[in-house]
């Protein structure tokens, strides 16, 4: 490509850009830092930097709570058709914005551009799948018990909270505050440092469409000052983390101490067993693309491959073939399939987890180290594949980058056993013609999702959540999901 990517954005992104410095949003407005510190937002693809956002100070993250805590009343008192009609008037808004929002996140993210379209297209999605969902909700349910009038009566919480990652930073959105949104909390956001602005966007175009001003709020800055205070708060209602399992482990601390709710999605080691009997060429287009897919910085990716051995050497030509095809590009290149990852600490975390494997004896088979983009000094890696012992530093921990771990198997039950090797439980696939045997490795293997013949499947009504390491505390997409953001009150009257 020889042209600079940012020809390509549209007049709207160049103009929201030109905003340069990004306070947070909260109460309807722009919510700037009072000590004016701000944070860099970097495109991955180019290392340029492309705005600032403000570092929020922890007394404006507790005084974005009370704003949301304020528009709380108002907001659950609606009726569920009028909250249901502004929530769809945002899902319409954001559809028709989609080049726009996939572009921002294109850039900060270092995702794809289609990828990034595609994420979008889920947000919209999932809200409309949490609003019709909540029309259905009985907000009072009548309980059949002996002498007793009872019942139980379902109300929202009040403000909630929400801490994001990077690596899907609008589709996470969609699928924490949805439900929240449509069982009428009010939220406050906070966004991963490296990919805020899609977060400050959609804040700004929910007042722009009339969603009342505090219902979705977005508090910019660092983890340690600002995500520790939206967790040390004990105004909020309800706590919903996403991230890495030991940032995860201090957010549930802090809700523990003040005994607020709180949900964990963490990372992931998933598995892939594929037997004998596949389609050995789809099979293996389909795992290099799970790895792939925004350059392996997937929680729920499969990157231990358990592959049986008769099948093993054919299977590695195959993923070597395509791995050779695979495109690295900027992510606003139409022709790239494999973006950059987030940041250079993220290019050090995948090249380092590539030389510690290999240091302890794993055996690169195809690719690894760095790749360069001609005319970009992005942060591009090679994807790769090692193989070796599973108790390789590789094979056990979440590098979060385009790597595979290879390994044999012969039985069923070894196959199981080497998937189940893990502190991790977030998602594994089982690869095979046979139904039945599909189904009891996919019930055998311990992890909140199994998935037959694909990998990485979402579909909404389905939940998805993670056990062990990969998380605590429900899941999201689906209708427990939407029940987690009413409490519950029982009201007994004695009938003798
Ligand atoms: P991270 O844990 O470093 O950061 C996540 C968020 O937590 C960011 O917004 C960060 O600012 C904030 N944070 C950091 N320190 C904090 C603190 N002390 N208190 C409160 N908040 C703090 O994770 P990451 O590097 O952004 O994301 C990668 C991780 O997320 C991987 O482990 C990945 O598997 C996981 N993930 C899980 C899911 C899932 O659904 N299970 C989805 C996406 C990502």
């Amino acid at each position: 490509m020889n042209i600079s990517p940012l020809s390509r954005l549209l007049p709207e992104v160049t103009q929201f850009l030109n905003n340069n410095s990004f306070p947070g949003f909260v109460g309807g407005k722009d919510y700037p830092a009072a000590t004016g510190e701000l944070i860099a937002t970097i495109d991955p693809g180019s290392g340029n930097k492309i705005a600032d956002i403000h570092d929020l100070a922890a007394a404006e993250v507790d005084h974005a709570v009370d704003i949301a805590n304020l528009a709380f009343p108002a907001w659950s008192t609606l009726s569920q058709a009028d909250r249901g009609a502004v929530l769809l008037r945002l899902a319409d808004a954001v559809e028709q914005r989609k080049p726009i929002i996939a572009q921002i996140e294109a850039l900060e993210a270092g995702k794809i551009e289609a990828q990034a379209e595609g994420d979008v297209q889920n947000f919209v999605d999932t809200l409309r799948y949490f609003v019709q969902l909540a029309e259905g909700v009985e907000t009072r349910t009548k309980l059949d018990v002996a002498d007793h009038d009872a019942w139980t009566y379902k109300q929202p919480w009040g403000a909630c909270a929400f801490i994001f990652p990077w690596n899907f930073p609008f589709l996470l959105i969609g699928w924490g505050i949805s439900p929240a949104l449509a069982a009428g909390n009010t939220v406050v956001i906070k966004p991963a440092e490296d990919t805020s602005l899609s977060a400050i966007y959609l804040a700004q175009l929910a007042t722009e469409i009339g969603v009342p001003d505090g219902v979705i709020n977005v508090v910019t800055g660092r983890g340690e000052t600002a995500g520790a205070a939206l967790t040390n708060n004990t105004e909020i209602k309800r706590m919903s983390f996403t991230g890495s399992p030991e940032v995860g482990q201090l957010v549930a601390a802090a809700c523990g101490r003040n005994l607020v709710p709180v949900k964990l999605e963490l990372g992931g080691k998933g598995a892939a067993v594929v037997f004998d009997d596949v389609d050995v060429a789809d099979t293996a287009e389909k795992l290099v693309g799970a790895i792939t897919f925004h350059t392996g910085q997937v929680c729920c990716d499969a990157t231990r491959w358990m592959i049986h051995s008769d099948i093993y050497d054919e299977f590695l030509e195959h993923c070597k073939d395509r791995l050779e095809q695979v495109r690295i590009g900027h992510p606003l290149d139409p022709s790239s399939e494999m973006g950059p990852v987030v940041n250079a600490k993220q290019c050090d975390r995948v090249l380092g987890y590539q030389e510690k494997g290999q240091a302890a004896g794993a055996e690169c088979l195809f690719g690894g180290g760095r790749a360069t983009v001609e005319g970009f000094e992005g942060h591009y890696v090679k994807p790769a594949l090692l193989a070796g012992s599973l108790d390789n530093v590789a094979a056990r921990e979440e590098i979060f980058g385009p790597v595979a771990y290879l390994a044999k198997f012969e039985t069923e039950e070894e196959a199981i056993e080497m998937a189940n090797d893990t502190n991790y439980g977030l998602a594994n696939s089982v690869w095979t013609d046979d139904a039945d045997r599909a189904a009891r490795v996919a019930e055998a293997m311990v992890a909140g999702n199994s998935w037959i013949n694909a990998h990485n499947v979402f579909a909404h009504g389905v939940p998805y959540g993670g056990v062990n390491k990969s998380g605590l505390g429900g899941g999201v997409l689906s209708i427990e999901t939407l029940l987690d953001y009413y409490r519950s009150t029982s009201v007994v009257r004695p009938l003798t």
